[in-house]
């Protein structure tokens, strides 16, 4: 058995590919969500979706700290998107991720409720040991320590560098190497020198990391 116990995944745009447009509707959802429902200018969304994100880790998490705001109902707004006309079960993904000896975790930003709805369509709900989302998290979310610290401690507080971190953004990626995790960034596009490794999708897996089968 290799030195890694544990193995954390992130959802959107990590355990499904970018290239199905699930994740810009999602984001198209959330400029939605502040033009209609909050009354933001459409102008300024784009800037302030930006800038939230680089701040907090989520524009949920800056809409929280500068305006009233209901999470609940925001995080189902924004996740009211037919799922299938998107993505499709992925049974290449289920047989590799059932063929990894450790233990696996979701570890999202997002709710559970996307986060099961999500990964019944894939197919590969029975696959996790538990997921940790923004309720989990008590909206401490990805990159801050906090978020790293709870997630660990709901996986039984493995050692962090006998964990690894799969996600697509580079904050979350540095936020997960301070606490001394594994990172790798799953990303078809750019590189990235903060992460461990890198791999376009998360099915070169058992070609880049074959050790982790070890
Ligand atoms: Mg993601």
């Amino acid at each position: 058995m290799n030195k890694y116990t544990t193995l954390f995944f992130d959802l959107d745009a990590t355990l499904y590919t970018t290239s199905n447009g699930l994740w810009e509707r999602i984001k198209e959802r959330i400029s939605l969500y502040m033009i209609e429902r909050m009354g933001i200018p459409a102008a300024q969304v784009a800037g302030m979706r930006q800038d939230y994100y680089r701040k907090y880790g989520t524009t949920l998490a800056g809409l929280q700290r500068h305006y009233q705001v209901d999470p609940e109902e925001y995080l189902n707004y924004v996740h009211d998107i037919p799922l299938r006309e998107y993505i499709a079960p992925n049974p290449k993904l289920r047989e590799m991720l059932a063929s990894l000896p450790q233990a696996r975790w979701v570890f999202t930003n997002s709710d559970s409720n996307h986060v099961e709805r999500v990964l019944s369509v894939l197919g590969i709900s029975d696959l996790f040991d538990g997921v940790a989302d923004v309720y989990a998290l008590d909206f401490q979310v990805k990159p801050t320590p906090e978020a790293y610290r709870r997630t660990l401690a709901m996986a039984g507080n493995p050692a962090p560098e006998s964990c690894v971190l799969f996600d697509d953004l580079v904050a979350n990626i540095m936020g997960a190497k301070e606490m001394g995790l594994y990172t790798v960034l799953v990303n078809p596009n750019g590189s990235h020198p903060k992460a461990d490794l890198q791999v376009r999708e998360l099915l070169e897996l058992p070609s880049k990391m074959p050790w982790l089968w070890r």
